[in-house]
């Protein structure tokens, strides 16, 4: 007997038919003898309504209300998903992340989880039912309030949980059938992976790849959990996240895109020692994450110098009118934000002992004549800026150049508006 964690994401629970459909499998799946817990997202795009109806009643929502908001959605999914599975005559009840045991930090909107205290649904699986646990939300020791753990935060609640409670496997079933080459939605001939290394899966997700939340795969692969990535709308067996094997690694696992990163370049700084720095301090502060950095090479002339970086495009705000605050103490000319660009990302393992592979996706982008404006790398991954729309066909081409699309037997992807 196996204990299995499964999560389903919103777009497997978009409505009262989906639920009883995934109510279905769930108590097959008990049936068959597994003691089981399921982490569930809210239904389909609810927290992106939710987040709209915020913005309807004020521009800067306190952050400890919209957790409180957010979390109403996984409520929502989590009591019909228990109703329906009782209904089949499998017994199961719902718990919410504070009910779960799930400790997180007191960052209101993107909290860690710092501790899993699961006794609740220990009881629950001993008793022979199972344990539905909303996704995405915990609560802070600190303050006893409701957090949330950012977006896509219910693949971090079912690796945490699998961890926490030891088991066997955490199947994260979503609308494809595993994690594949690039999105399927914007290349139907991408090819699913079998496995991928949790190395290569942390890359693919940190530029971009919402499959799996950044956070879920660093949480499984600080504590081994395997996982298992696959469609709830079919059987067929999808992708196993694991610890790097011994064989060799393919050159390239995947393209990844990302379209919520903005651009702000600090025009005319003055080019001495310090000026990043300050920079750079000021952005963090503001509590931004940035990507890329450029810097140009000074015109010697002028003695100024212009500092480009990437960063979220949600933080784009903070991050520029902290720098306008300090535009006379560090002497720039001028700021230029862009939120219209996008990135592309190519990872695999292999690249480490292969040559040429810049040569191939920088002659790939040119030859789709699509411009770069931003370049990055790391041992396994190498990043590009286009233009936002031109990033479709940039992927498409990359994707055809390292010739990762099969012939037939297109990805399918079942449901999920892509939002
Ligand atoms: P869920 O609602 O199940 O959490 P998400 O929308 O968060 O689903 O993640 C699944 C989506 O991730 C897919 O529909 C697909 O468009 C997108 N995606 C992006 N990159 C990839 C990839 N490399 N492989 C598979 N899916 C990908
Ligand atoms: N409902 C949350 C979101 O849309 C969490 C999740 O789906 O994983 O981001
Ligand atoms: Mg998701």
């Amino acid at each position: 007997m196996s204990l299995i964690v499964q999560k389903y994401g919103g777009s497997s629970v978009s409505d009262a038919q989906a639920v009883k459909r995934v109510a279905k499998r769930i108590a097959e799946a008990r049936r068959a003898g597994n003691d089981l817990v399921v982490v569930v997202s809210a239904m389909g795009d609810t927290t992106d309504e939710l987040l709209d109806l915020a913005a309807q009643v004020t521009p800067l929502p306190p952050q400890r209300e919209l957790d409180i908001l957010l979390t109403a959605g996984e409520r929502i999914s989590m009591a019909l998903l228990a109703m329906a599975i009782n209904n089949l005559g499998v017994k199961a009840k719902s718990f919410t992340g504070q009910q779960a045991g799930v400790i997180t930090d007191a960052v209101h909107g993107r909290a860690h989880i710092v501790d899993v205290v699961p006794h609740r649904i220990r009881e629950t699986i001993e008793k022979g039912q199972v344990a539905i646990v909303a996704g995405f939300q915990g609560v802070t020791a600190e303050t006893n309030d409701v957090t949330t753990l950012g977006r896509g935060g219910s693949d971090t609640t079912a690796v945490a949980l699998a961890a926490g409670l030891g088991a066997d496997v955490c199947e994260i079933y979503t609308d494809v059938d595993g994690v594949f080459t690039a999105d399927p939605r914007i290349v139907p001939t991408a090819r699913k992976l079998e496995r991928v290394t949790y190395e290569e899966m942390l890359e693919l997700a940190a530029s971009g790849a919402k499959v799996l939340a950044l956070r879920s795969v660093e949480y499984a692969r600080r504590y081994k959990v395997p996982i298992h990535v696959r469609s709830s709308f079919s059987t067929r067996p999808g992708t196993l996240v694991i610890e790097e094997e011994a064989m060799e690694q393919p050159i390239i696992s995947g393209v990844a895109h990302d379209r919520s990163q903005a651009k702000i370049t600090v025009v005319g700084v003055p080019d001495v020692p310090g000026k990043a720095a300050q920079i750079f301090q000021v952005v963090a502060t503001a509590g931004a994450n940035i990507d890329m950095i450029v810097q140009n090479v000074s015109a010697a002339k002028t003695g100024l110098t212009d500092i480009s970086f990437t960063l979220p495009a949600s933080d784009g705000t903070t991050a520029t009118t902290a720098l306008r605050g300090v535009q006379g103490e560090i002497g720039f000319e001028s700021l230029q934000y862009d939120d219209t660009i996008g990135k592309l990302s190519l990872i695999g393992a292999g690249m480490k002992s292969h040559p040429g592979v810049s040569a191939r996706l920088f002659g790939a982008l040119s030859a789709a004549g699509i411009n770069i404006e931003m370049i990055s790398t790391s041992e396994i991954r190498i990043s590009v800026v286009t233009r936002a729309d031109s990033l479709d066909d940039a992927v498409r081409a990359v994707h055809t150049a390292f010739e990762l699309d099969v012939e037939s037997g297109e990805a399918v992807v079942y449901g999920g508006t892509g939002r």
